[in-house]
């Protein structure tokens, strides 16, 4: 059973004013460093990870390294890619203690995870388990970083359990038909199953941030949940019907220039499933957007 952090006074052991390499760090707001200073946080994330000993982990932003040690000693292979130079001597030192670490001084958003980390580093050290990705990610580019791992790495990760605002947990999970479904919704939900493990106060974190956090897990699929003609034309699809969210489906297909598709086609592929004509997209499940892109490519 894991612990669970709701609620609790995160004062136990406090990681503020951590010297990292010997040098006072002091977090930089331009890259989302908002450092975990409450370690029962970090082990109810590793503890929502799962991870066996054979498992290879990837952190993005590992930061001071809190998180990163307690990976090293529970995963088999650990990859650890920080953006800021600044960090890298007290994770390289922190490299030096676990043969099974990596750190990376690179922009994850610029690194191809296959080729650089599973191909480049965890293939030839071994790998036995599965890859899963592990970490308390910049809010700054949340979304970006989510998508990159889902549609880049679907087929090579088992899970992601990640730290986010709270709000984007909650578009994660939102149902059909209310103000936080979106695109980031039917995505998430194509790509993963994804669960709310547990919510972090602003106060387990130095400095604090402006929002509440949540832990999620998004286990990745192993099938697709449905069937698609074109996984590119499903995701335009979604992008059109929620880019103009106060227009009815109709006219927000109709109206996006990619989709080539008229008003009158659409009306009549939603009477033929049973939809109202006048709909608008944030009503359809995933799977229903599914079944409207392969009727608009047949
Ligand atoms: N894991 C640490 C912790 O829990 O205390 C730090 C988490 S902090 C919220 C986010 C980390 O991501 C920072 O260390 C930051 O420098 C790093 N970061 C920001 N943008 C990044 C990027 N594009 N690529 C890799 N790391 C990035």
């Amino acid at each position: 059973m894991c612990p669970q952090t709701d609620g609790f006074n995160g004062n136990n052991e406090t990681r503020r004013d951590r010297q990292a390499g010997g040098e006072f760090i002091r977090p930089k707001k331009s890259l989302g460093q908002n450092f975990l200073n409450d370690m029962r946080v970090v082990q109810d994330i590793l503890c929502a990870a799962e991870l066996g000993e054979n498992d290879a982990v990837i952190e993005v932003g590992p930061g001071l390294g809190v998180m990163t040690e307690k990976l090293a000693e529970q995963a088999g292979l650990v990859a650890a890619v920080e953006i800021d130079s600044a960090l890298i001597p007290a994770l390289k030192k922190l490299e030096e203690r676990f043969g099974n670490l990596a750190v990376i001084n690179r922009d994850i958003l610029k690194t191809d995870v296959r080729k650089d980390i599973i191909e480049g580093v965890f293939l030839p050290r071994g790998l036995g388990g599965s890859v899963k990705v592990v970490a308390n990610l910049p809010y700054y580019i949340t979304t970006p970083i989510v998508m990159k791992f889902l549609e880049e790495n679907a087929s090579d990760v088992d899970s992601l359990v990640i730290m986010v605002q709270k709000e984007v947990a909650e578009r994660m999970i939102a149902p059909p038909g209310g103000k936080d479904y979106g695109a980031m919704t039917v995505t998430v939900n194509y790509f993963s199953e994804p669960e709310i493990m547990f919510t972090v106060p602003p106060h387990c974190f130095h400095p604090r941030p402006g929002v509440d956090s949540a832990v999620v897990r998004l286990k990745i699929r192993k099938e697709p949940p449905f069937e698609l003609i074109s996984r590119e034309h499903f995701f335009l699809t979604v992008r059109a019907a929620f880019s103009q969210r106060r227009k009815t489906l109709t006219n927000a297909l109709a109206n996006a220039p990619y989709m080539n598709v008229t008003r009158e086609k659409v009306a009549e592929i939603l009477a033929g499933m049973g939809k109202d004509v006048m709909i608008r997209g944030e009503r359809l499940s995933p799977a229903e957007f599914g079944q409207l892109s392969n009727l608009l490519i047949k």
